[in-house]
């Protein structure tokens, strides 16, 4: 296995799934019966992880599902061999893969059962830890823990934070709404309707009575406090409703128990507060935050740009490495002709390593003296790489028929990488135009030294890595108002790379720090 993930085993906890769920009232106190229901192990795998420079190390905490039951070996021996690994498999299926959508949801049964796993296991370990430090004293649990909805995905940790304050600590739906409303805080990643999480109403309530049952007296309670608000909206209190239309909507769940909401730029918190979070922000307008994304550049220079981060340490010392605002002592030596030649240099080292890695993987021969036009990231209709294509096949168009602009024309290679979830076939087309593209103008004598195109398969973060410090031109070319914030943009600006953009995401708040020279809106 992984020797940095330390397995936990004596930690692990139960998380069911399905059932009927039975309540009552015993002696003054609400109690929860479950028949039928599935249980599934989860076992918990700790890595450590530290910081630059630092004396402290984090616990990273993974989870594992597991079967409770080894394989039946009574449905073994009778001769039934797949009945006896069956309940084993689709026990540890939950943990298996992850999936691949980005920016869509698709509503499936595996999907569900694994955010709730997730959730579940993470939720009883958290009030463990909080009852081994500070007892049992539920009230003072947001004093001590902040929990971030990081998009919807982990949405049920608030009605299981319920459920588990209710059912197994004994809290009235009060106590407990008190709490949960003080502890959860959550973060918007996008504005596009296929990406915003709702859940079949009679799938959730197969798989998660319990948690069911808790979710539809949150939606009543938010009826109540919206008819106050808004008075006789009904269509405004379909729109901001936790259940409607037999669906179940995650992002109105956050939107009414969260303690802070906030986008990923500027922009992006303006367009959720004036746009498609209006009717929330008008009610709690002091829940709202603009949180601008970040990138490590720790990550994205000092450890994928080895000779640019010596180049800058040279000049203006260590600490940059540490406090990124300290690179702004750089910008004395922004028309210095020595630092500039040094630089280019450098650009050019990157670009004949990535010129190796595009022969070795593609077979494909480019100038690293050419223009290295860059655009990776996932690929999405919304990014616009169909655009940028088109924009190639405009240039090799012209490079054939019009001489004088052939003649001025500066050599450019066009790199993109990227991946899209194997269901989105529009994506995958795309893919294969680029690759299409290509192989038409890579093979084109006609337009040869002149324009070359490659599409590097599995984009990640290894790759991005390569690409970007070798990048002369960065494509950030978004349809306005769909990038909610952008970071691959921050990363090229980093590394010295010119950006092509829309007045899109951060692209906005990039533009006011480097100025109209560096940016091209
Ligand atoms: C930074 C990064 C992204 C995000 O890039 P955007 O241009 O902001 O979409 C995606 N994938 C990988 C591997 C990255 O490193």
């Amino acid at each position: 296995g992984n020797a940095w993930e330390i397995a936990r085993p004596e930690e692990t906890v139960e998380v069911k799934f399905g059932g009927e769920v039975y309540t009552d009232w015993v002696d003054g106190k609400f109690t929860c019966r479950y028949n039928n229901s599935h249980t599934i192990l989860a076992m918990p795998y700790d890595v450590p992880l530290c910081g630059y420079d630092s004396k402290i190390v984090n616990k990273l905490r993974l989870w594992s599902s597991k079967s409770p039951d080894h394989m039946n070996m009574q449905e073994f021996n009778s001769g039934n061999y797949v009945r006896a690994v069956e309940e084993k498999e689709l026990a540890e299926v939950i943990s298996k893969v992850l999936y691949p959508e980005d920016n869509h949801t698709e509503g499936k049964e595996l999907r569900l059962k694994q955010q709730y796993f997730l959730v579940s296991a993470t939720l009883q370990w958290i009030l463990k830890e909080f009852e081994n430090r500070n007892g049992q004293d539920w009230s003072k649990l947001p004093d001590k823990v902040v929990i971030h909805i990081n998009d919807t995905h982990p949405t049920m940790a608030i009605p299981e934070m319920m459920r588990l304050l209710m059912d197994e600590k004994g809290l009235g739906w009060d106590e407990a709404w008190d709490i949960v409303t003080h502890v959860f805080a959550y973060t918007n990643h996008t504005v596009m309707s296929e990406a915003l999480e709702k859940w079949p109403l009679d799938m959730f309530r197969k798989i998660l009575p319990r948690v069911y049952m808790i979710v539809e007296e949150m939606n009543r309670r938010l009826m109540i406090r919206l008819n106050e608000v808004y008075p006789n909206d009904s269509a405004k209190h379909k729109y901001m409703a936790i259940i409607s239309d037999n669906q179940i909507f995650m992002a109105n769940m956050c939107l009414a128990s969260c303690f802070a909401v906030n986008g990923v730029s500027k922009l992006h918190t303006d367009i959720l507060k004036q746009d498609i979070f209006a009717d929330y922000y008008n009610m709690n307008n002091d829940h709202f935050y603009a949180i601008t994304n970040g990138i490590t550049f720790r990550r994205w220079i000092a450890n994928c740009n080895p000779e640019l981060t010596e180049l800058i340490s040279s000049k203006i010392g260590k600490n940059w490495i540490k406090d990124a605002s300290e690179l702004s002592k750089l910008k004395k030596y922004a028309k210095d002709p020595a630092f500039k030649k040094q630089f280019a240099e450098i650009k050019r080292n990157n670009k004949v390593r990535l010129a190796q890695y595009i022969k070795e993987h593609n077979d494909i021969v480019v100038n690293p003296d050419s223009i290295f036009d860059v655009q990776c990231k996932r690929l999405h209709e919304y990014k616009r790489q169909m655009m940028n294509v088109l924009h190639i096949l405009a240039e090799y168009n012209r490079i054939i028929e019009d001489n004088v602009y052939a003649e001025n024309y500066y050599p450019k290679t066009y790199i993109f990488g990227a991946k899209a979830a194997p269901g989105y076939k529009r994506a995958k087309l795309i893919i294969k135009l680029i690759n299409s593209v290509g192989d038409m103008i890579n093979n084109d004598p006609r337009v040869k030294d002149k324009i070359k195109v490659v599409f590097l398969e599995n984009y990640s973060v290894s790759i991005a890595e390569k690409l970007i410090i070798a990048a002369d031109i960065s494509e950030q070319i978004s349809t306005a108002g769909k990038e909610a914030s952008g970071t691959g943009n921050m990363k090229f600006m980093l590394n010295g790379a010119l950006t092509i953009g829309t007045l899109d995401g951060a692209n906005v708040e990039m533009l006011e720090q480097v100025g109209e020279d560096n940016i091209y809106i």
